[in-house]
């Protein structure tokens, strides 16, 4: 069990399903009027029909036909099936997809490094404080290492969010060397007893191998001060970006091991089947969803809630 998940709350259930509230409107609604009221019987046009509607749901086209083929061989010519058993299945694909064995690499009471990573304004500062208020309100100590030095503003938006949630910041001036003031915040964390440690870092696209160079280095600092550091390297991705953040993704992860991906604006995409799409196409695992622009506005992802979310009636629910 990762150290990112707690028991889920119901308010924590019920901020996703908000969220994903447009998307399930869309797809249940689309479903049934493909398919019908949920205990009605369909047929091997309707799974046509249906195959039409997945496939501009943004879960992907690999996805639809996978689902639909399933749905073929379990049900095709032996009986009709409901469209409630039609969405079990699909629920049963869509996890296939998104679930991922969740490990956790720090050993128990060492200093946990976090780097963040990802290009311009996809939220990674936002994330970086939205994770340091977990962990402070969980009671760790925890500490930022402001190693965005390519924009001054970046560092004083930090301080700001460093103050709001109540943790320590380490920085040194614009223009640094984003690697020596992470060489600092290590120092910093272990002369005080610090046990989380998130590196804020540039994402500038202009210079793209100058960046790339520098997420390198810091990767091999880290490494070299804690062991098995970075314990976790979080790529952000920007849900309203769409394809477009998977290139970017594939650059990131051919020079950082990334260990997981945290898909911010999920509140202004309506589109919960990018997330799905992203976690196939990455086959890395999601680890948290960003839901909007405040410090709470962080869920950690859990595939069976989102699927559910996105997917199925309260009323359904119970039944699963
Ligand atoms: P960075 O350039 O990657 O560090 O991105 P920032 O953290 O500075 O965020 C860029 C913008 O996206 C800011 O205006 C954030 O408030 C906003 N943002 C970040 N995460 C979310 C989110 O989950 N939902 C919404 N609606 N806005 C977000
Ligand atoms: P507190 O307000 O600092 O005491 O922290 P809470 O535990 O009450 O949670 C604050 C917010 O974190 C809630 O509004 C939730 O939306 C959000 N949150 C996101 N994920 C979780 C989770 O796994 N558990 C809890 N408790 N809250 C979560
Ligand atoms: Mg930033």
């Amino acid at each position: 069990m990762s150290i990112f998940h707690r028991p889920e709350e119901k308010r924590y259930l019920a901020r996703l399903s908000a969220t994903l509230s447009e998307t399930k409107e869309d797809l249940s609604h689309r479903i049934r009027q493909v398919l019908g009221t949920e205990k009605s019987r369909i047929t091997g046009k309707q799974i046509d029909a249906l195959e039409e509607v997945l496939l501009t749901s943004d879960i992907g086209i690999e996805t639809t036909l996978n689902v639909i083929q399933k749905v073929r061989e379990e049900f095709g010519g032996q009986r009709s099936i409901t469209s409630f058993e039609l969405k079990r299945t699909l629920r049963e694909e869509l996890l296939r997809i998104l679930e991922s064995p969740d490990e956790d690499k720090a050993p128990k009471g060492s200093l946990r490094v976090i780097l963040v990573v990802g290009v311009n304004g996809v939220g990674k500062t936002s994330t970086v404080a939205k994770l340091a208020h977990r962990f402070t309100r969980d009671g760790h100590k925890v500490l930022i290492s402001a190693s965005d030095t390519f924009r001054a503003a970046a560092i004083e938006q930090l301080e700001i969010w460093a103050e709001r949630v109540d943790c320590q910041l380490v920085k040194q001036g614009m223009g640094a060397d984003p690697a020596a003031v992470l060489f600092d915040a290590l120092v910093a964390s272990r002369a005080r007893g610090i046990e989380v440690l998130i590196v804020d870092t540039a994402g500038r696209l202009h210079n793209n191998s100058n960046l790339m160079m520098e997420l390198e280095k810091m990767e091999r600092v880290a490494a070299r001060e804690v062991v098995g550091a970075p314990h976790e390297t979080l790529l952000v991705l920007d849900a309203t970006t769409g394809q477009n953040g998977l290139v970017q993704a594939r650059r990131f992860a051919s020079v950082v091991s990334v260990s997981g991906v945290v898909i911010t604006k999920l509140d202004g995409s309506a589109k919960g089947g990018i997330v799905v799409s992203i976690a196939k196409k990455l086959g890395l695992p999601i680890k948290f969803v960003g839901v909007g622009e405040g410090v709470d506005d962080l869920i950690p992802f859990s595939p069976k809630s989102f699927v559910d979310a996105m997917l199925f009636e309260d009323s359904e629910k119970i039944e699963l």
